[in-house]
């Protein structure tokens, strides 16, 4: 019976930052939506695209500010949704990559609420290719890992920092600007060498993208300096290298044409 009446949600991925990088599907559900429940990192201009008279639901947390915990955001979907509504969940990135997304999922299952998960660009895809920054490439990565470094000293299951040295050849750290200088410590503590080479990239693929690249030894350093904010990507890995590469490659390419 509750199922028959109750509406629908969709847990939607928002993409990096840039509002063109959403999917046409996430972009049909906004549409639609008579609840739009977002988060801090999906951008606002996406919310013009709501229909008239749609709801909008702010529920961002700020670092260190929770505007509303993650129990009461379940409750409210659910909530919502068994009061007949088309909820749209927005998240940035992709809402199953350190996204709480399964949470959600799982306590709309838990009532039998019908739900969709539309995946989105996450922000390391994202916010690398925006950086001339190609997560594998095949001279220098088979591998990438997605890594939170909140959890940098850690609780419950910490990072396996001594597998990831060695293991994975891109690292696609998020959350880490904080913990910047115990990463560091963790990768060079198991041997990652010195002068591997890492990007800092902040506010990826939007019109405020800032990218400072440097080496595993000084990147703390460059970060101080440079007053990195979140939201910030560290990648790690040679593939650094392809940036400088391609920047090289573009100015030799002008001054041939100039
Ligand atoms: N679900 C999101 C990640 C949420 S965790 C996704 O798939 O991208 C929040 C972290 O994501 C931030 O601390 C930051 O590390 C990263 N992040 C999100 N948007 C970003 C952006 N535009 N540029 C750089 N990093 C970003």
């Amino acid at each position: 019976m509750r199922k028959k009446a109750a509406g629908k949600v969709y847990i939607v991925g928002a993409g990096p930052g840039d509002p063109e990088l959403i999917t046409v599907k996430a972009m049909r559900r906004i549409q639609l939506a008579d609840l739009i429940m977002y988060d801090r990192l999906a951008s606002e201009e996406l919310l013009r695209y709501a229909r008239d008279g749609a709801e909008l639901l702010y529920c961002g947390k700020a670092p260190g500010a929770h505007a509303m915990p993650q129990q009461l955001i379940n409750e409210a979907l659910v909530r919502y949704a068994l009061e007949g509504k088309t909820v749209v969940r927005l998240k940035g990135g992709d809402p199953f990559v350190f996204g709480r997304g399964g949470e959600e999922a799982l306590e709309l299952a838990a009532w039998g609420i019908e739900y969709e998960i539309i995946p989105g660009i996450t922000s390391a895809i994202g916010a690398a290719a925006a950086a001339g920054i190609p997560v594998t490439h095949r001279e220098y990565a088979a591998s990438f890992a997605c890594v939170t470094g909140s959890r940098c000293h850690g609780e419950k299951s910490p990072i396996r920092w001594d597998l990831l040295a060695h293991g994975v050849d891109t690292l696609a750290i998020y959350m880490g600007v904080s913990q910047l200088p115990a990463i560091r410590e963790e990768l060079l503590k198991h041997g990652k060498a010195a002068s591997t080479p890492v990007a800092l990239i902040e506010r990826g693929t939007t019109a405020k993208q800032r990218t400072i690249t440097g080496t595993l030894a000084d990147i703390h350093t460059l970060a101080v300096t440079m007053k990195l904010s979140n939201p910030a990507l560290i990648i790690i890995g040679e593939v650094v290298r392809i940036r400088e590469q391609l920047m090289q490659a573009e100015q030799q390419a002008i001054a041939l044409i100039g």
